[in-house]
Parts: structure tokens; sequence; C-alpha cells
């Protein structure tokens, strides 16, 4: 039997780990699993959960693990009924956020089986750097194509597209960056440690342009 390929990406907020993971879910045609998206379609419904979920997620809290885990459950349990020969594997973006969503995301690998090719991808950018792309990332007045703060597109003085004008976007507020980027250093950190430890850990560097950390994510796991 075929052993699927089951790779989490972890990193910064704005270290652009969602994009990597896209990228990565196409390259190898893998299913992806996002914590933040799997939430948001969460609060969808409208019971206790559901505006709960919606209110904690707006202040850059986490939500609790249980819940986290119980929607990677249901997910996994769809994905299991996959054939085996068209199953190419998992990607998750985001997860774990913390040591016992690890272990919880281990045991549950190995219940389905799909443990024996996993590895955890660090997007590494400092925080310096992240608090620059998440308050200075800039939008189209015109076409709202929103302009990352990074590379080449830092110098933009007009939109790329269609030559608008830019602003900064202002939708996340400082207090909700504060949180993230002080959530990555006190829960997530444990858990970059841990897979090192173990071995699991592959570690490049974000703060280059999206296809070279592309490459260098491709180069290190193959
Ligand atoms: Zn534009």
């Amino acid at each position: 039997m075929k052993q699927p390929l089951v790779y989490t990406l972890l990193g910064r907020a704005g270290c652009g780990k969602g994009t990597q993971a896209k990228l990565l879910m196409e390259h190898f045609g893998l299913f992806y699993i996002g914590s933040g998206e799997l939430l948001r379609e969460r609060t969808q419904t409208a019971d206790f959960t559901g505006q709960k979920t919606d209110r904690t997620m707006k202040t850059g809290a986490l939500v609790p693990t249980s819940l986290i885990f119980m929607l990677w459950i249901n997910r996994l349990e769809e994905i299991k009924k996959q054939k085996d020969d068209d199953f190419e594997g998992i990607i998750f973006d985001g997860s774990p956020r913390k040591l016992i969503e690890m272990h919880l995301l281990e045991e549950a690998l190995s219940w389905y089986e799909w443990d024996k090719n996993f590895k955890a991808i660090l997007v590494d950018i400092s925080q310096e750097e992240a608090l620059n792309r998440l308050t200075k990332r800039r939008q189209c007045a015109k076409c709202g194509h929103s302009i990352p703060y990074m590379d080449e597109y830092k110098n933009l003085t007009s939109c790329d597209k269609c030559g608008g004008e830019l602003f900064v976007r202002q939708d996340d507020k400082p207090e909700a960056i504060n949180q993230r980027l002080g959530l990555f250093e006190q829960e997530v950190r444990p858990v970059v440690e841990f897979y090192e430890k173990k071995g699991l850990l592959v570690k490049v560097n974000g703060e280059q342009a999206i296809e070279k950390v592309q490459k260098e994510i491709l180069e290190k796991i193959e």
C-alpha cells in the first residue's frame, strides 16, 4: 500500500504559509486542511459555538483544542473514504498551534495509518518582518488588488494590475496582531522545537520570493 505524504506548515502570521500550503497541494495533489478555513466554515452555523468562534477569531485568540480537533476528525474521516490508489496525502495549514494539538494530531494520523511520511515545514520569518507584513500591506483603491509588503512589491508606487492608487489596509487591529505574534512564541515555538528534536522539521527561509520559498521546500522534502 502506498504511504501518503502528510505535511504541516508552521510559521508566524504573515509568513506566507497559506500560499505555500496551496502550492504544495497543487504540486503533489494533496487534500488541504486549514484550521482557519474549518473554523470560518463553522461560524456559518449560528449556534453558540458558531457565534463564539466568530467573536474569538476576531480578537486573535485561540479557540479550544477540543473544537479544532472535532473539525479535523470530521474532515479526516471524509478523506479516509478516498480509494487508496487515488490518495496522495494531506497538507495541514497552520496546525498544530500548541503541544496538546500536536500530540492529538500525531495520534489521529497514527489511527488513520497516515503517519509514515510526516514532515513539519517551518516557513521562517523574523518577528520584525511579520509585523511589517501585517501592518504595511496595501490595497488598490481602484481594483481592490492586495499588495503584500514583501520583496519587490514594497517598492510599488501604484497598482501593478491597473495602475490605481494604493492605500494601507487597516483590517488587522494592532492588538490582534500582537496577540497572534505572541501566541507563536508561547504556543507554537515548543511545537517547532519538538518536531526538530524528532527529526521531523524542515526549516526554510520565508524572507524570500514566493517561488524561492517553494523551491527550497521542495528541495528539502524530496
Ligand atoms: Zn488595481
